[in-house]
């Protein structure tokens, strides 16, 4: 009896402390798990580091991938982990030691700062053990410095923090419920507000939805989703959500689940809105889960953390069943638009067109939706797709592929509005010696670098332009430190558009 208590305590601290934090120096969070961002959802978290922090592995483990790219999540390290899990560093300054050698030797074959590899299997990829020391914190890629940190079950983003329970005994916290009539269910609407500390009561003649906005402090300030989400009527379980995975190659649902509406306000503030989508519903369709119709009694909200504390909230309600023509306004409206003689359809649930821009249901929210660009004839070279930024400025998104049939998608969370631009303009270079080293700046007024295609010899030998944060250039890295004197850079370039330009140029290292 006694041996058999030993194994179960055992096993529950094995469960307990199954994962090292891969941060020991931070655990304070910058961003959560699931939050929107402009152009995705956010798959990790993000954890504060202004200076570069040591990151450890986990649990035993092997080397799986190594990316390196000027943009996204910069210098990134993928770790499969002793149960076949894949944690995910982004952002990194570098590599351990002897990892950092492989990357710079892949860099040099590759002749390219961008490179992505992985091990063919376990026994070819580096091995490190639980505690040991992967790579530095840094701010490649896009943000700030910090850490970004994933937990991947093949191609399903986890939330991390499901994998670490520390001591919490708080309550996740209700920041407040709105509800919605079925007629109100339009993108951007978020209903009536409830007073949830004046004993709140909902009665309406429609069937009606509630949408929750909450979060999970605990240790973790308020960037934490909970890890699960119910709705009861009287006590019959009528709605259940779990916000913590994301299927990278699943059914979208998720973006349809999870709402952040927040950001007018304070991005800081109040997390999140969690709302379920009716699309177009006639009066024969059955409401999907979540609607409440014809009924009268106590509604139970029920938002559960990681660690099982609950948090509650109750409310009277009386929902009609009588059905009113929803508000969603339907792909009937779909637009198209001519470019450059080509017919491009738009598959859009809501496009209104200005010139040859079109703009994406409110202007400060649409969501959420797949947006599809095709054309039958060939793109014209020169052309790229662009979100607008303020008043006249163009945020590049991507190059429209000059191939055959070509098709181009994206999801659009925020709204916005989009075009197509043709950019005739190639980047400008300048290159300049500090401390023994030649920099590069490159920049493009149109439609920005893609750094995929720059490339660069100094004195007829490969050399690799590496990208910093926020700045459209850094260093050119070399194998051999360079001598004082004259040296010949030759770079070339591509930017968004698909416009190349190449430069042979004489740099004096004083
Ligand atoms: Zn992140």
């Amino acid at each position: 009896m006694a041996r058999i208590l030993i194994l179960l305590l055992v096993a529950n601290l094995a469960a307990a402390e199954k994962y090292l934090w891969p941060l020991p120096d931070s655990r304070t969070l910058t961003g959560g798990y699931a939050d929107s961002r402009s152009d995705h959802f956010h798959g990790g978290v993000d954890l504060r580091a202004r200076t570069p922090l040591p990151v450890i592995a986990p649990t035993d483990g092997w080397v799986e991938r190594i990316a390196v790219n000027p943009g996204g999540y910069g210098l990134t390290l993928y770790f499969r982990l002793s149960d076949g899990m894949t944690a995910v560093f982004g952002h990194l300054s570098r590599y351990e030691s002897a990892l950092q050698e492989v990357v710079r030797d892949s860099q040099l074959v590759a002749g390219t700062y961008r490179i992505d590899f992985s091990y063919a299997d376990e026994t070819s990829a580096p091995h490190y053990g639980a505690g040991d020391v992967l790579c530095y914190t840094g701010a490649t890629g896009r943000g700030p410095a910090h850490l970004h940190f994933e937990i991947r079950d093949g191609a399903v983003q986890l939330d991390p923090l499901k994998f670490y329970k520390p001591a919490d005994t708080q309550q996740p916290v209700i920041v407040g419920v709105n509800w919605i009539r079925l007629s109100e269910n339009i993108p951007g609407s978020s209903g009536q507000s409830l007073a949830l500390n004046a004993s709140p009561r909902i009665s309406s003649d429609e069937p009606l939805a509630l949408l929750i906005r909450t979060y999970d402090p605990g240790p973790w300030g308020r960037n934490a989703v909970p890890s699960a989400l119910r709705v009861f009527v009287d006590s019959e379980l009528i709605y259940e959500e779990f916000p913590a995975q994301i299927d990278l190659q699943g059914p979208q649902d998720i973006y349809e689940q999870l709402v952040y509406r927040e950001f007018k306000h304070n991005d800081r503030d109040v997390r999140r809105l969690f709302h379920w989508t009716a699309r177009e519903l006639t009066d024969s369709m059955p409401l999907p889960a979540g609607w409440i119709d014809g009924f009268s009694g106590k509604v139970r909200i029920e938002v559960e953390d990681r660690n099982g504390n609950i948090a509650t909230v109750s409310i009277p309600v009386t929902a009609g069943s009588t059905r009113r023509a929803t508000g969603l306004r339907s792909s009937t409206a779909a637009n198209s638009f001519s470019l450059t003689g080509d017919d491009v359809g738009l598959s859009w649930a809501e496009v209104s067109t200005i010139g040859n821009e079109c703009r994406i249901n409110d202007e400060d929210f649409a969501f959420p939706a797949k947006l599809v660009l095709t054309s039958e004839t060939d793109f014209e070279p020169g052309l790229y797709w662009y979100k607008r930024s303020g008043a006249a400025g163009k945020s590049p998104l991507w190059r429209i592929p000059t191939d055959g049939y070509s098709v181009m998608s994206c999801y659009v969370l925020r709204g916005g509005t989009y075009g197509i631009a043709v950019d005739d303009t190639p980047p400008v270079l300048s290159l300049f010696a500090v401390g023994g080293k030649i920099k590069f700046k490159l920049t493009d007024d149109d439609s920005a670098i893609d750094d995929s295609s720059v490339r660069s010899e100094i004195d007829g030998e490969t050399a690799i332009p590496e990208f910093e944060y926020e700045e459209n250039g850094g260093s050119i890295w070399t194998a051999r430190s360079l001598s004082r004197g004259k040296h010949t850079v030759d770079f070339e370039a591509m930017n968004r558009a698909g416009l190349y330009k190449s430069w042979s140029v004489s740099v004096t290292i004083p």
